[in-house]
């Protein structure tokens, strides 16, 4: 599966600590992040991430580009609901497409382990049988 990594700078802390917790659920999939996001995980853990540009450079656009290429299958957004973050329009479009395509997104801690115990569990194959269904339809 193919995951998305993004926390706003007061949330770093938070998805660093999620990473170091769930490594070895993570490194079984193909993880990206935006641009410093990914570069604190990187640098607390063993995993391999592509990054994108930061988020307010149009990192959460690009990441949002895969979404709507059907390339996405989870996104962990760390938000800072209690901050006004520069390019808000990006992560509303960002979340907004995760609802155009039935992608699983959390937007906090809780619901970020709920996705990491679903993605043990085999919870999100179905994830596979769109892709292949989709592939086959273009
Ligand atoms: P960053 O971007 O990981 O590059 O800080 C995240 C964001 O603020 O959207």
């Amino acid at each position: 599966m193919n995951i998305a990594l993004i926390a706003h700078d007061l949330k770093k802390p938070d998805i660093v600590r999620f990473a170091i917790a769930y490594e070895p659920i993570l490194k079984q999939h193909h993880l990206y992040a935006t641009g410093t996001t990914g570069q604190r995980i990187m640098e607390a853990t063993g995993l391999s991430i592509q990054r994108f540009q930061s988020g307010p450079l149009g990192g959460d656009q690009q990441i949002g580009a895969m979404i709507a290429d059907n390339e996405m299958d989870m996104v962990i957004f760390f938000r800072d609901p209690l901050t006004a973050q520069p390019h808000e329009p990006d992560i509303s479009a960002l979340m907004r497409l995760s609802d155009v395509y039935q992608i699983p997104l959390a937007t906090n801690m809780a619901s970020a382990e709920l996705l990491m115990h679903a993605l043990a569990r085999g919870e999100l194959h179905w994830r596979d049988i769109v892709k292949d269904r989709d592939t086959d339809g273009k």
